[in-house]
């Protein structure tokens, strides 16, 4: 089994909570927040680090949930959205799998090794990413630096340093 490199999308990836209004839209389930969010990282910088990740063997995957009390037509509608918005912005990036989940699924059901690594903007989430270690989206950079797949093989070091800042 492939060590798995996931993301959460909205507050993560895409500035969903940006969007103005972005929750009355959602309450009247329109899809603009998820068409329109802007991207909260360097995403042609992300891309660039996820395609050489992928060419020495690591999965890239997406777990996203769907809005929250979604009908299912919405949910349809929502899904499209986000998938666009990932073929827009992340044009290069062939994920190996894209989860985008009923609000509130535990992402942790898509965590398979001890050495995943998750991205999300929800701490609740970051703590239940129990096998393998979860980061604030202000980490991905910190984490994606040339060396990540060295990194990944230094993961103990690694950890005793996040403990040590509040991760
Ligand atoms: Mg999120």
């Amino acid at each position: 089994m492939k060590t798995q490199i996931c993301f959460d999308m909205d507050g993560t990836i895409a500035d969903l909570y940006g969007v103005e209004n972005w929750l009355a839209y959602l309450l009247a389930e329109d899809t603009t927040p998820y068409d329109v969010a802007r991207p909260l990282v360097k995403l042609n910088v992300l891309a660039r680090r996820l395609n050489r990740l992928q060419a020495r063997g690591y999965d890239l995957v997406i777990v996203s949930w769907l809005c929250r009390d979604g009908a299912e037509q919405y949910n349809a509608e929502v899904t499209t959205a986000k998938l666009n918005w990932l073929n827009r912005h992340l044009p290069s990036v062939k994920w190996n799998a894209i989860h985008i989940v009923e609000y509130g699924t535990p992402k942790q059901t898509f965590c398979k090794t001890p050495a995943d690594v998750l991205f999300d903007d929800e701490e609740p989430n970051r703590i239940a990413w129990n096998k393998g270690d979860a980061y604030a989206p202000e980490k991905i950079f910190e984490i994606f630096k040339e060396n990540l797949t060295r990194y990944i093989e230094h993961r103990p070091l690694m950890n005793v340093v996040d403990r040590k800042i509040g991760y």
